[in-house]
């Protein structure tokens, strides 16, 4: 009898797991789908901030299509935009100026100006930031999935120049 339940109870287990899946996978294509279709985008969003504050403490700012790479230049920015102020050069390298956040609790990995924050806090990491030549560092808890495969891509692109709809010489993936 004692069998009976633990087996009965295991494949309810087991039901419930491939529901959870289930459901899990489906909300990811439809985020994938309304990400896509209704916004545009190329790439949807997984996880969740773990808190390990990287993205506060190595920012680089871009002005007018650069990296700020002057801190003079800098200085005058900061009368444009309350986030500046909140920032301090701890770095230059081959890119530009490095900055922290001085409203980061570095032991605690949080913000202290939480409500204060800018929509750039509010809304990072964004997919536009592959567009301006950043990338989501390993340790966040954050990553990005492409909504279609590369060959789906290149498939598309490859029926448009052949459909004459597109000039160029087309690619072929052999
Ligand atoms: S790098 Fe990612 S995980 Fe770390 S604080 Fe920023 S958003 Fe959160
Ligand atoms: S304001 Fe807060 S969220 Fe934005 S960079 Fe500073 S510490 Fe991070």
């Amino acid at each position: 009898m004692l069998e009976c339940y633990v087996a009965i109870n295991l494949k309810k287990k087991k039901m419930l797991n491939k529901l959870k899946n289930l459901l899990i996978n489906f909300h990811l294509e439809f985020k994938k789908f309304f990400a896509l279709r209704i916004l545009g985008k190329k790439y949807v969003r997984k996880g969740k901030c773990n808190a390990c504050g990287r993205c506060c403490r190595e920012i680089y700012v871009r002005h007018s299509k650069a990296i700020i790479k002057d801190e003079e230049l800098f200085n005058k920015l900061k009368k444009l935009h309350f986030f500046y102020s909140y920032l301090k050069v701890t770095g230059k390298n081959e890119t530009g100026l490095v900055f922290e956040c001085t409203k980061l609790d570095k032991e605690k990995g949080i913000c202290t100006a939480y409500s204060r924050r800018a929509v750039i806090c509010r809304q990072y990491p964004q997919e536009e930031i592959f567009m301006m030549g950043g990338f989501v560092s390993d340790d966040c808890g954050f990553e990005f999935i492409p909504i279609e495969s590369f060959d789906k891509v290149l498939n598309k692109i490859n029926k448009q120049y052949q459909s004459g709809k597109k000039t160029k010489d087309f690619i072929i993936m052999r």
